[in-house]
């Protein structure tokens, strides 16, 4: 039975155990925590929706690709009887003028600017989104709202925890498979041996060894020093979200974000967010604080409403790469990697060097919900020789030897 390591149980690793396993793989899942969604995924709940951008670039084209497969891909998971948190139930994406009492309308410009190129190109589903006024988005949000913006159809909220346990339910669940979880067990080192890769932890016993080991989510970060890549832009970015008890004011009745977000109640809170911490960490009072804040404007709350952070409030990381796209797919062979290689005639990414067996999935930046259902099929699809749901322009943009080949031409030139 082909057999395959996952390290990391958060929505990126999840997924991925569950489309190895639907597959018939072997799956041994290692995370460092007592329980899965310990981290980013492991907030009260969390939005999704489509992008729009004038040019229909790459992240907007990767966005709709996204949210189209991951909504598809959590109505099947459903009918096989799994339990999850989420309601697409559409999402507003208010223009940023409007917030501050200006003119701008950023979002609704651009949609419209969108319709005038012909959508989206490309030959994924168009984004199914219209530009609302204020009164429009007041009406679908059932609370006055700030301003008009775009309203998303296929936009909504999910329990990220909770999909992670149903998608790691269904491994265990599926007939025939081998599936094993090592929880409570932080990857050190991960190293060749014979034609395997042999995962240890940090006193260097072995966990586990298979002919492919995939990096999942915020493990990305230590895949530099695992599999030696030398260019590997990926960061951590801190921010935290603000859960409110439900009764403190009226919630909207479907995400409204502009700057921040606000989503529906869900189990008798308010998530309000969220901080995103590039430059330091900032104290827990005074996110909380910046989120609230936002919160109110959005929904345009008298000064002096009460609202308490509950203890459901939390901080926690996103691995964000340097292009802010996901990184899906098989790691370059460092070592093979040389100037000349990377400045031949007609070179494509897709020639370069791989390291046998070793791949990633992650970097999903604030858009796990988004992201990790497809990037988990494209990445099962990719190991095994497949071709992924996705086209090949976008499944290039999230190349994990993207960094690499881009560093060595300039580095040349
Ligand atoms: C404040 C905040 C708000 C957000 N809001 C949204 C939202 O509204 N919508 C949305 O789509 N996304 C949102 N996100 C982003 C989303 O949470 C992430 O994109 C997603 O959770 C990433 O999942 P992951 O599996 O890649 O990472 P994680 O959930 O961080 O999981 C990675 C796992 O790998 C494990 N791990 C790491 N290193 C090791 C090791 N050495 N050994 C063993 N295990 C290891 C970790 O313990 C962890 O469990 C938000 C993030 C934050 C921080």
């Amino acid at each position: 039975m082909r057999h395959a390591i996952v390290i990391g149980a958060g929505l990126a690793g999840a997924a991925v155990c569950e489309r190895l396993c639907t597959r018939g793989w072997r799956v041994t899942l290692i995370e460092r925590h007592a329980a899965p969604a310990a981290e980013a995924s492991g907030n009260h709940a969390g939005s999704f929706h489509p992008l729009i951008a004038r040019d229909g670039n790459r992240m907007a084209r990767l966005t709709q690709a996204g949210v189209t497969y991951a909504l598809d891909y959590w109505r099947t998971l459903e009918a096989t009887g799994a339990q999850f948190g989420w309601q697409a139930c559409g999402a507003l994406q208010l223009s940023r003028g409007a917030v501050h009492g200006g003119a701008g309308s950023d979002p609704a410009v651009a949609l419209e600017q969108g319709q005038q190129h012909g959508g989206q190109p490309g030959p994924h589903k168009a984004v199914a989104a219209r530009a609302v006024a204020r009164d429009g988005a007041s009406a679908l949000a059932g609370v006055a709202l700030a301003g008009g913006g775009v309203f998303f159809e296929d936009g909504g909220w999910v329990r990220p925890a909770e999909l992670v346990a149903a998608q790691l339910a269904r491994c265990s669940s599926l007939q025939g498979t081998d599936f094993v979880s090592h929880f409570g067990r932080a990857v050190g080192q991960v190293r060749r041996s014979g034609g395997d890769w042999q995962v240890l932890d940090a006193a260097g016993v072995p966990i586990a060894a298979a002919a492919v080991v995939i990096a999942a989510g915020g493990a990305s970060a230590d895949v530099a020093r695992w599999f030696g890549q030398s260019t590997w832009p990926i960061d951590s970015v801190r921010g935290r979200l603000t859960v409110i008890d439900a009764r403190a004011c009226v919630a909207p009745r479907l995400p409204v974000h502009r700057d921040g977000y606000v989503l529906p109640a869900i189990d008798g809170c308010i998530v309000a967010g969220a901080s995103y911490e590039r430059d330091g960490a900032l104290d827990a009072s005074t996110a909380d604080r910046d989120n609230l804040r936002r919160l109110a404007r959005l929904l345009q709350l008298p000064d002096g409403v009460p609202m308490a952070p509950l203890p459901q409030s939390r901080s926690a990381s996103r691995a964000v790469a340097l292009d802010r796209l996901p990184v899906v797919g098989a790691l370059p062979d460092p070592a093979a990697l040389t100037h000349a290689l990377v400045t031949r005639k007609g070179v494509r990414l897709s020639d370069l060097p791989r390291l046998a067996g070793a791949y990633v999935a992650g970097a999903y930046a604030s858009r796990g919900l988004t992201w990790a259902a497809l990037g988990a099929e494209v990445l099962a699809c990719i190991i095994e020789g497949n071709a992924p749901p996705l086209d090949g322009n976008l499944v290039e943009s999230i190349d994990p030897a993207r960094f690499a080949f881009r560093a060595l031409r300039r580095a040349g030139a």
